[in-house]
């Protein structure tokens, strides 16, 4: 149970229920291949069935910890901090991204976009989802939209959803992991007659790093 104090605190995001947090290669989207500290807070309702995070949804599983301890731990050579989740807008990020800033992190947020923008990005990934679509104020501030392809009718929705983007957004077609086989011959034919469209691939369980 979280006392008055804590969650006051929560609110203005000087605690975050924190999930993990480590050091690693982006494995997926504009920035793969780039090392990046990850800040993975829990707390998701968007509900994804194939999710691959799902120990993330419940955020009472997380602890709230301190913003400046999670920022602390940060590995001294990372000079970008991705913030993923669950759904990290949930929670006010505009205290911890003015910590990182602080400090010469470039900040990066992976997003559905459901919640509320909060926080001082310097790149936004907007990974919007059928179960729970963005809010649409964060559409013209994508830097990355990264659609996640499950079966043929998502090139549809990935068409209305990069209607809705800027003219900048960087467009990725996902292949969802466990239909990666399926799908891809799909998305190579899909990206070859949509140039405007380019392949993420999560590289990161290729090379079975987190
Ligand atoms: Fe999982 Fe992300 Fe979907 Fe939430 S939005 S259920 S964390 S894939």
């Amino acid at each position: 149970m979280i006392n008055e104090h804590t969650q006051q605190l929560i609110n203005k995001g000087e605690m975050l229920p924190l999930m993990e947090e480590f050091y690693t290669i982006q494995g997926e989207g504009f920035h793969t291949g780039k090392a990046a500290y990850f800040i993975r807070i829990g707390g998701c309702d968007v509900g994804c069935h194939w999710c691959d995070v799902k120990e993330s949804w419940d955020a009472n599983l997380h602890p709230p910890t301190k913003t400046t301890e999670i920022v602390t731990n940060i590995n001294k050579q990372a000079n970008t901090v991705v913030v993923t989740g669950g759904e990290p807008l949930i929670w006010n990020m505009d205290y911890l991204t003015n910590l990182l800033k602080k400090q010469d992190l470039k900040t990066h947020v992976e997003t559905s976009g459901s919640y509320k923008l909060s926080g001082n990005w310097d790149w936004i990934c907007l990974s919007p989802k059928k179960t729970k679509l963005p809010l649409p104020a964060i559409y013209s501030k994508a830097d990355e939209l990264k659609i996640i392809v499950l079966n043929k009718h998502d090139f549809k929705f990935a068409e209305e959803q990069a209607a809705q983007v800027n003219t900048n957004c960087e467009l990725f077609l996902q292949p969802e992991w466990s239909k990666r086989e399926e799908m891809m011959p799909l998305i190579v034919s899909y990206v070859m007659e949509n140039p405007k469209w380019k392949i993420s691939l999560q590289t990161h369980k290729y090379l079975n790093i987190p």
